[in-house]
């Protein structure tokens, strides 16, 4: 017999299809690869306390521990600047729910995410592994750092608001590699820094507004 398919998880294919319409193809997010990862991540599973309206609105929403998953067009913005290629390695900090992760996992080869919070980086993991992604490996920890044993990475998306760059995620940037991340104390700002050989070309895009990426690095800055 032909299974079903389940009628809410119909209502969420409906509402992924009108997200990525409306909100990422319509605005300015013209990347196949990236619109093709919107449509293929069920960003509900990301948000089981929500509402399958809320978890698709244009907005960001709350994942506990005080943390945010990224409104749908930031991430879809943010991989589509980086650039994230289906040979990339990619380092992301800040794995909150886990849904950037998934993003880039669908367009890369391989993703490393850090998190700070060990509830949520255990339920991401959690919740990656049953979603069937085996190109992700889980850190827990202070991502200032970066993770210096599998560097450099081809991209780095940091997903938490810093005063300043991480200088070793700068480091760990691979030659032509692209590190995307927001900027600034309340507002901040995206920026893109491009590796070219010894040197750093910095962009300043989009305003934006992320939680506070938290470390000790910054205070001996
Ligand atoms: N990429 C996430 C967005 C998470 S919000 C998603 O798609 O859902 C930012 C996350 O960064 C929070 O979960 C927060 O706990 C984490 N964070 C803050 N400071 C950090 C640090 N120094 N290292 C690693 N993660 C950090």
């Amino acid at each position: 017999m032909k299974r079903q398919p389940n009628s809410s998880e119909e209502t969420a294919n409906k509402l992924r299809e009108h997200m990525v319409r409306t909100q990422i193809a319509e605005r300015d997010v013209g990347s196949p690869a990236v619109l093709k990862a919107m449509r293929q991540v069920p960003r509900h599973r990301f948000l089981p306390n929500d509402s399958l309206e809320n978890a698709y609105g244009d907005h960001a929403r709350p994942i506990g521990n005080g943390q945010t998953c990224s409104q749908p067009y930031i991430v879809a913005h943010m991989s589509d600047w980086a650039d994230i290629g289906a040979n990339d390695r990619v380092l992301e900090i800040g794995t909150g729910s886990g849904y950037q992760a998934a993003i880039a996992a669908e367009i890369a080869r391989e993703v490393y995410t850090i998190e700070l919070n060990e509830d949520l980086a255990r339920s991401a993991q959690t919740r990656l592994k049953e979603l069937g992604y085996s190109n992700i490996r889980f850190f827990t920890g202070d991502g200032y750092q970066g993770i210096a044993r599998f560097a450099p990475y081809d991209i780095v998306l940091i997903t938490a608001g810093a005063p300043e760059l991480p200088e070793p995620l700068l480091e760990q940037l691979a030659d032509n590699g692209r590190l995307v991340g927001p900027i600034g104390h309340d507002a901040q700002q995206l920026v893109r820094v491009q590796r070219k050989g010894g040197r750093f070309e910095t962009e300043h895009g989009i305003y934006v507004r992320f939680v506070p990426f938290v470390s000790n690095g910054f205070e001996s800055e």
